[in-house]
């Protein structure tokens, strides 16, 4: 990293809400609750190391160099630090902005540029990545997959050892109504996601079937715009604000009383739409509006629980997404939940809130880094001795399941919708 000698103490570049950086007070104690940091031990791994970096940046003091924004780039994004951090620091605006302005100001070697378009290009568009996967799903029809991973380059292997069995139909869904019989139900919305749309669709549909089970009349946007988290987290801001806008719009128009999401990154992002837009007249107020009617699903269904026919004897551990924890606050509403059901033994693993290297695009982005976190997620859910792990959001299960099948676990890795499903059958 090259410093110059200039020190001045305002910005002289918009890399981030600058005042912001000011809330941090230098005091370490998010250290041990940043995956990054965890593994590598540098401070410029952490979030207090991320910021001084930002405030160099903004300052002037700090050349956007690749070292520099080597540090930036690792960061997950998952928000440990955020709920670490007893001065109350944005860090999840921070890093966006940061992002935004790498994107803008910096130059990747060739292959990191090739990964992050492919990522940009196909993955927020579901019809896009259906096509792709067509041809996939032939291939594991056929057993071949092993074949063909064998023969592509070092970066397919790693993207197809994460894609889950594209088998149709694996999952149960849930019994009873696809709908309230009551006119004057509350109603909800499930947001389909882009990737969870392709790839988890019985989290979707089973999310959709409990909640009409507990009482709300489920209403559907057809299409389903990606939320525009993937393009926040790479720095990708104007596209991020036309999904955004185009959420909003889909969402006021259903006339929802309550918004949710199975992929906890997506409820954070509607969540933060008023944030997002409050700056653009046209959609500030209407984005607030959108953004407070955001509900988890396990806190709405804790209100209406399952009565299952019978036991579901199993071994439970739960995971804690980041999105869901660091950035909704919810934890014990679907430890509550899941502890509930006849049969289910809950035990704790441990490091259940640290990131296990999905998030979102970066165990695409960031092998290496995601890799290790998923090996250190996957001794602590071996660990436990669980027969399930569950979780709630499916990037966390692509990432968990992909490690578990490497080391031929027996254990089972299931989305919370997908596992309340199962065990009210
Ligand atoms: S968002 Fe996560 S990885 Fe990034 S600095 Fe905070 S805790 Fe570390
Ligand atoms: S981000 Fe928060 S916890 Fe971390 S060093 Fe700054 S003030 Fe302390």
């Amino acid at each position: 990293m090259a410093a110059s000698a200039l020190s001045p103490s305002k910005p002289v570049r918009d890399v981030c809400d600058y005042d912001l950086l000011f809330d941090c007070v230098h005091c370490g104690l998010c250290a041990e609750a940043c995956p990054t940091y965890v593994v590598t031990r540098s401070e410029m791994d952490s979030p207090r190391g991320r910021i001084y970096l930002m405030k160099s940046l903004a300052e002037g003091r700090l050349e956007l160099d690749d070292d520099a924004a080597r540090h930036l780039d690792l960061c997950l994004g998952c928000r440990g630090c955020e709920t670490a951090c007893p001065s109350g620091v944005h860090y999840g605006r921070l890093i966006e902005g940061a992002r935004s302005f790498i994107e803008r100001n910096h130059r990747r070697g060739l292959a990191d540029r090739i990964k992050r378009r492919a990522v940009s290009a196909i993955f927020p568009y579901p019809n896009r990545l259906q096509t792709i996967l067509a041809p996939l799903k032939l291939v594991d029809r056929l057993g071949l997959r092993p074949a063909l991973r064998a023969v592509m380059p070092r970066t397919i292997r790693d993207w197809l050892d994460l894609l889950p069995p594209l088998e149709p139909g694996s999952r149960p869904l849930a019994n009873g109504a696809t709908n309230s019989p009551q006119a004057n139900a509350p109603t909800v919305v499930v947001h389909h996601g882009c990737v969870a749309q392709v790839l988890a669709s019985s989290e979707n549909l089973n999310s959709e079937r409990l909640l009409a089970a507990a009482g709300y009349r489920v209403v559907r946007l057809e299409p389903t715009a990606c939320c525009g988290a993937l393009d926040l987290h790479s720095g990708n801001a104007s596209r991020a604000l036309d999904f955004a806008r185009a959420n909003v719009r889909a969402l006021k128009n259903s006339g929802a009383d309550a918004i949710v999401s199975a992929a906890s990154g997506c409820s954070v992002a509607i969540a933060e739409y008023g944030d997002l837009l409050k700056d653009d007249p046209e959609f500030a107020a209407d984005a607030r509006a959108v953004s407070a009617r955001v509900r988890d699903l396990s806190s709405i269904l804790l209100d209406a629980p399952l009565k299952p026919k019978r036991e579901f004897r199993s071994i439970v551990t739960y995971h804690d997404a980041c999105h869901l924890a660091h950035g909704l606050g919810v934890r014990e509403a679907p430890r509550k939940l899941l502890a509930s059901i006849p049969g289910v033994t809950m035990v704790e693993m441990t490091e259940s809130d640290l990131c296990c290297g999905s998030a979102g695009s970066y165990n695409l982005t960031e092998p290496a880094m995601a890799r290790e976190l998923a090996r250190r997620k996957a001794d602590n859910i071996v660990a436990t001795g669980a027969d399930y792990v569950v979780l709630a959001n499916p990037g966390c299960e692509f990432q968990v399941a992909a490690e578990l099948r490497r080391r031929q676990s027996k254990i089972k890795v299931v989305h919370l919708a997908d596992f309340l499903a199962m065990a009210s059958q």
